[in-house]
């Protein structure tokens, strides 16, 4: 059993989009734009994905109420809030996971502990628990040991095998008042054991105290100090889901590995810190010209990989392309004023069902190597 839901992500996305092309065409067809944002704008309202809900709520109101030259500013203020929440693995909203085959303590459990911006699944089983946690990203699970296909804790071991529910926090409620079990339980990676009945309050605040802490560390350790950008932690992740989505939905994705020519110069000629300085100032010009949906990573040093949602390996170019220029147009200026033009190699793959982070790099490093060698400032493309 489990609360209807749809999948938020692709919902957001597929508004962002929509907004996007909109404002790519709102010259030639200013009033039914207008018409058209406003639609989209009552669809995100219903998502209710996002932490800061105030805000984005202020700027869909104003969006809904005001005319059309008020309504495109706060669109563009919008539109960034959204790039900000479409380049989250894991949306704002939270999703809890409770895992209980007694009805009147599922359903209490679901009533005590819904909230706006989160959401509450309920699985009955071991294996309705596993389809959800492989269709979702769970943010925590209540789980209960005496479940009607397995036990609760064969359920641990198997979650803390696989990548992408080995991190997501383990609340046991059992009956169980052993402490053998409970031991076991902490050794098979549980985060918390409570007997039942369990304090709905003590549960609540416990629950929220957790989440807290692990978005904390989550935004900590996602993302690169020196340049603000997701980290590799970040783009394993975010690499599995757009794998997965593009398979079910049949879009075309694709993958860049990026690398900003002659860097080494940079360092050698001007410094380290004016070094660092040229990083940021390219992955902000970079970050501009790409597409909300588009995502950039710092992979190390001076490489950056991308991957473009319902994008064919040749749309990627052409945007790769444009960033390029963008970037070769807009110096940086270096203390002395002087113009400092920076370019970048990129090797651009299709990326396909069952294909690892590793093996996409590998082989979008084999044609990064070919725009090197031919020559730097050009990007090759992979086969498809
Ligand atoms: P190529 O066109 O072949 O890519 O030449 P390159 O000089 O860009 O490449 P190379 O691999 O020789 O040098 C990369 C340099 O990037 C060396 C390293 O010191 C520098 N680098 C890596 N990470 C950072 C960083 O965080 N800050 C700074 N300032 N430099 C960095
Ligand atoms: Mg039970
Ligand atoms: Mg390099
Ligand atoms: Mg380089």
């Amino acid at each position: 059993m489990q609360t209807s839901l749809r999948p938020e992500r692709e919902a957001l996305l597929a508004c962002v989009q929509a907004l996007q092309m909109v404002q790519e065409n709102i010259q030639e067809k200013p009033l039914s734009s207008f018409d058209t944002i406003q639609r989209i704008c009552q669809t995100l309202y219903t998502l209710r994905i996002f932490q800061s809900w105030d805000e984005v709520s202020n700027l869909i109101d104003c969006i809904e109420r005001g005319n059309p030259q008020e309504c495109l500013h706060q669109l563009n203020r919008l539109m960034i809030h959204l790039a900000t929440c479409a380049h989250v693995p894991q949306l704002d909203c939270d999703r809890l996971l409770i895992i209980e085959d007694d009805p009147l303590i599922g359903q209490a459990l679901v009533d005590e502990l819904n909230e706006p911006n989160r959401q509450v699944l309920w699985a009955t089983s071991v294996e309705t628990a596993l389809t959800l946690l492989r269709e979702h990203t769970i943010s925590l699970i209540l789980l209960d040991l005496g479940l009607p296909d397995n036990d609760g804790r064969n359920l641990m071991v198997q979650m803390r095998q696989e990548a992408l529910m080995k991190d997501v926090p383990i609340f046991v409620l059992s009956a169980r008042t052993d402490v053998n079990v409970k031991v076991e339980c902490f050794a098979l990676g549980a985060d918390m054991y409570f007997e039942k009945p369990v304090d709905p309050s003590l549960l609540r605040v416990t629950i929220a105290s957790k989440l807290q802490r692990v978005k904390d560390f989550k935004t900590r350790s996602y993302h690169d100090d020196l340049t603000g950008l997701p980290n590799r932690i970040w783009l394993n992740i975010a690499f599995e889901q757009a794998i997965k989505l593009s398979a079910r939905t049949h879009h075309p994705l694709s993958l860049a590995l990026i690398d900003i020519d002659h860097f080494k110069q940079v360092n050698d000629l001007h410094g380290h810190s004016i070094g660092d300085r040229v990083l940021r100032h390219t992955t902000k010009v970079i970050s501009r010209t790409l597409r909300v949906s588009d995502m950039i990573a710092r992979w190390g040093g001076e490489e950056f990989v991308m991957i473009f949602p319902q994008t064919s390996p040749l749309q990627a170019k052409r945007a790769l392309d444009k960033a390029k220029e963008e970037l070769r147009n807009d110096f940086f200026r270096l203390p002395s004023e002087l113009p400092l033009s920076l370019t970048f190699s990129a090797g651009v793959i299709r990326l396909t069902e069952g294909m690892t982070l590793e093996m996409a790099i590998v082989e979008a490093d084999r044609h990064l190597y070919k725009a090197k060698t031919e020559g730097r400032d050009r990007i090759i493309l992979g086969g498809g």
